[in-house]
């Protein structure tokens, strides 16, 4: 048996895998290969780049609980802080030098007689390594609608996850597709210096005031002096989030909860928005929570601009200077802003064709049969594999805890590996099975037994119409952080 090029290969080089690698780091593991397909660090934070992008969990949690950082400038800090915080995480971590960028992996395939993975590049040699990690995120293939005559279009395309920093909206007729996260922090922004901004909307979204502030100087100086004032923040912004997602994870017993956030939008809407038609026209048809709410105190207020107009008429297709809709409008735009998120489920699940072992090819298998993964991380038939964004690992909570939990489940598997003198690892079957139907019975519990969830096109539904992107029961992950019973893997 040959030895591989590295201990570990780590796909993505965002928040995910930059845990990933200072928990292994932690565990003395260093040979490490971190491949990104971008030129740099940070993932999301790198990517994304449109006019008014900031974080929507506040900044105290959304961070690693062991790097705080004093100096964000708000409550919810802008894009480029959180790009920033990446930086210093590497840095602080000495990651970069396990990093290779421009590299975008093809595949990956156990070789069973070698006991590693080959994974292969789109360009240059197959690399070799006896553990993979896959940490490329849910939203990281953004997704161009299906539209007749998108590409005829004459004047400037922008999908918001490739914004062109030089492009001034200053005077422009735009027309944005889309009204998700993405839309609403976008377009008010995009509203401020449009001669005429039209938004484009197929699914109405709830919108719920932002508590948003800066975070003056003297506080950021307690929190640089005494962390602790800041891990109480934390806490307590954490409690607030659970209750927030109670609703959606136990929605038998806290429906009360998605009432009451429903009423705060409604309430949201009518101070905002003066044309009673519009504001109906705004209003979900579906119940808060079933696809992922969002915050703004400028997404409604932008519709009353005698600039704004919002058209709810779905798009019957794009011409070289407009936008024609099935009511028989056409408006004239020089920008198409298509906010029309990401690709998921077609295209990260997995991300890169991943072979295990036998040849089970695991994108085939989930769609063949049902979407699954171990506490939201490995499966079986796939020794030595880990994938961050599998089915049923975000606790729609603030992404950190997600990575959290994962890093004390690797912590918890290499120690195993350790005591066992292995160096191989397969979640069994039957732990497997019965995780994926403790998921099936809390999904019974969940918002999605709500049928209007089955009409509000969330991404939290899989192709089978099951919600494997939460991982539900998951409140208080934080605490759990990885105890898994040490039998649910075979060691070898
Ligand atoms: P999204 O939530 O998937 O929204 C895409 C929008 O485009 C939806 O309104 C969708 O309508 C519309 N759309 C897609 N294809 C269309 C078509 N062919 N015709 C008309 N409309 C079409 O994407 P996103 O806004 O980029 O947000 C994705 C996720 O990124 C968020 O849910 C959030 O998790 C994350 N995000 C986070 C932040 C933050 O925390 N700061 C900010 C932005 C995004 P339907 O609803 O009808 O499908």
């Amino acid at each position: 048996m040959s030895t591989p090029h590295y201990e570990v290969v780590i796909v993505g080089a965002g928040f995910g895998g930059m845990g990933a690698a200072i928990q292994l780091r932690r565990q003395g593991i260093d040979d490490i290969l971190i491949l990104d397909r971008e030129q740099d660090l940070g993932g999301t934070w790198h990517v994304n780049r449109y006019p008014g992008l900031a974080v929507d969990i506040a900044s105290v949690s959304y961070s690693f609980s062991f790097e705080p950082n004093p100096n964000w400038s708000r409550i919810f800090a802008p894009g480029a802080e959180l790009k920033r915080y990446a930086d210093h995480i590497a840095a602080r971590y000495d990651l970069r030098r396990h990093m290779r960028f421009g590299v975008s992996v093809r595949s990956a395939r156990w070789d069973a007689g070698q006991r590693c993975w080959v994974v292969t590049p789109a360009q240059g040699d197959p690399i070799t390594a006896r553990y993979l990690i896959a940490a490329t995120g849910y939203l990281s293939q953004p997704r161009d609608p299906e539209i007749e005559g998108l590409d005829t279009f004459a004047g400037t395309v922008i999908h918001t996850a490739n914004w062109d920093g030089s492009y001034d909206p200053a005077g422009r007729r735009i027309g944005v597709i889309g009204t998700g996260a993405t839309s609403v922090q976008l377009a008010p922004e995009l509203a401020r210096s449009a001669a005429e901004l039209t938004v484009y909307q197929r699914t109405p979204i709830w919108v719920v005031p932002k508590i948003d502030a800066p975070i003056p100087r003297p506080v950021r100086t307690v929190f640089a002096k005494a962390p602790a004032a800041q891990r109480a923040m934390r806490t307590a912004n954490t409690v607030m989030l659970e209750l927030l997602v109670a609703g959606q994870l136990r929605y038998r017993r806290f429906r009360f909860l998605n009432k009451t956030a429903a009423a705060i939008g409604r309430a949201h809407l009518r101070m905002q928005v003066s044309d009673p038609e519009i504001r109906d026209k705004l209003t979900p048809h579906y119940e808060f929570g079933c696809k992922r709410p969002t915050f703004s105190n400028h997404y409604y207020a932008m519709f009353d601009r005698p600039n704004v107009r919002l058209q709810t008429s779905p798009i019957a297709r794009i011409e070289p200077d407009g936008i024609v809709t099935a009511d028989g409008g056409r408006i004239r735009i020089d920008t198409l802003v298509l906010a029309t998120g990401f690709s998921l489920w077609e295209t990260n699940f997995p991300a890169f064709e991943i072979i295990g072992r036998e040849g089970r090819d695991l994108g085939k298998w989930w769609r063949e049969n049902r979407f699954q993964a171990y506490e939201g991380l490995t499966v079986p038939y796939f020794p030595n594999f880990l994938g961050l964004a599998n089915p049923y690992s975000f606790n729609i909570l603030s992404y950190f805890y997600t990575i959290e939990e994962q890093m004390g489940h690797l912590r918890r598997l290499f120690d195993q590996l350790k005591t066992h003198g292995a160096q191989v690892f397969e979640v069994t079957e039957e732990a497997n099975s019965r995780y994926l139907a403790r998921m099936t019975e809390l999904t019974g519990d969940s918002i999605m037994i709500n049928p209007t969830c089955l009409t509000s096109n969330t991404y939290y539904l899989d192709p089978h119409n099951e919600p494997s992107l939460v991982r539900f029961g998951a409140n208080g992950a934080m605490l759990k952080r990885g105890r898994f019973p040490i039998g649910d893997y075979d060691y070898a």
